[in-house]
């Protein structure tokens, strides 16, 4: 007997990007190169025996006052995740049935279609245009849900405001738009929460806030869809440790604002280097670049890189297979790297 259900059984699961243990300069998972702040490196320090031999707030109460106060947003309107792939996965659980439709863009992050297979959904893959623009076709479409990054993730783009909000307004279901990168754009649809009860915007301190190890993301969005995400999350999502150091990050946010300027800056220049040498390089509001070499095969760079001690992301997709992603380091190492690609 195959004990496992259909759906799983014939899935192929998310490859996340690689942990390899060895000192490598990791440009492929769009973490953060510098420390957290040192306040949440504080705030942990004050964990305690008690903290420890309790369970955690089962809905981050406090953590979620702050959130709510920095996202300008009713904290009982904010959920709190082990991630935002938590999140991703509660708002796939409470909306997606068996059979009902997830469209997405092509290319993007691919977790939210490994999300919907697990629940037996169906998805829509819109191709982006050249300029990976967004398509009509995912404006029409009638799925009953919608996830976005915006940026977009691999390919950095962001789309307009204005095509956002047409898509939310436009939309028959629900509309997610995953906001992982938008401190490293400046730009944020928060405010159309007020507007529309079909949208949910998430969150995460992965990129920006340099939290990647402490596993912490944001959704938010009307009481109703809200509810229902509480409803299926896991009892105690956020252990106390992330708690804590996600509140004492999200108030320094003067700090935030410090590492995302130098990354921004680091991206820009890295761009036009990598465009002196002859890469086509896809303009980005992230903290990675997505870029197709001038010559030579993405693949084959990738694994002379490894071997200087370098880990770049490669995807093997059709529009992504001969180009490579990297996330932006600190200066020194993006120079360093800068120099083994002009070899
Ligand atoms: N959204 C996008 C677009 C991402 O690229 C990533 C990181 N791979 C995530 C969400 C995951 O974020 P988290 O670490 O909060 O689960």
């Amino acid at each position: 007997m195959n004990a496992i259900r259909k759906a799983i059984d014939s899935m192929q699961g998310y490859v996340p990007g690689r942990q390899p243990s060895g000192s490598f300069v990791k440009l492929n998972a769009n973490e953060n190169p510098y420390p957290p702040s040192p306040k949440a490196l504080e705030a942990v320090g004050a964990l305690g025996a008690d903290k420890v031999r309790l369970y955690p707030s089962s809905t981050a109460v406090e953590l979620r006052k702050v959130a709510g106060k920095v996202f300008g947003v009713d904290p009982e309107l904010v959920v709190a995740g082990n991630g935002s792939d938590d999140i991703f996965t509660m708002i796939i659980r409470s909306i997606l049935d068996a059979g009902d439709t997830l469209a997405v863009v092509d290319p993007t992050y691919t977790l939210y279609e490994v999300l919907a297979e697990i629940q037996g959904a169906v998805t829509e893959r819109h191709p982006l245009g050249e300029d990976y623009s967004l398509p009509e076709s995912f404006f029409e479409s009638g799925a009953k849900l919608k996830i976005l990054p915006n940026p977009n993730a691999q390919t950095g783009t962001l789309f307009p405001k204005g095509e956002i909000e047409r898509l939310v307004e436009s939309a028959k279901g629900v509309v997610v738009i995953d906001e992982a990168y938008a401190l490293f754009a400046g730009e944020s649809s928060l405010d159309l929460l007020k507007r529309f009860d079909n949208l949910i915007v998430t969150r995460t301190m992965s990129k920006s806030h340099s939290l990647a190890g402490m596993r912490i993301g944001f959704g938010m969005s009307s009481p109703k869809i809200v509810e229902a995400m509480l409803k299926v999350k896991d009892s105690y999502n956020l252990n106390a440790a992330s708690q804590l150091m996600a509140a004492a990050a999200l108030r320094d946010g003067e700090y935030t604002a410090e590492i995302v300027r130098k990354i921004v800056a680091t991206r820009d220049w890295f761009s036009a280097e990598l465009t002196k040498l002859g890469w086509q390089v896809a303009p980005s509001s992230g903290n990675f670049l997505l870029a197709k070499p001038g010559h030579g095969e993405a693949e084959a760079i990738v694994a002379a890189l490894e071997k200087e001690g370098y880990l770049v992301r490669h995807f093997d997709s059709p529009r992504l297979k001969d180009k490579i992603r990297f996330s932006i380091g600190t200066p020194e190492q993006m120079e360093k790297l800068v120099e083994l690609l002009k070899n």
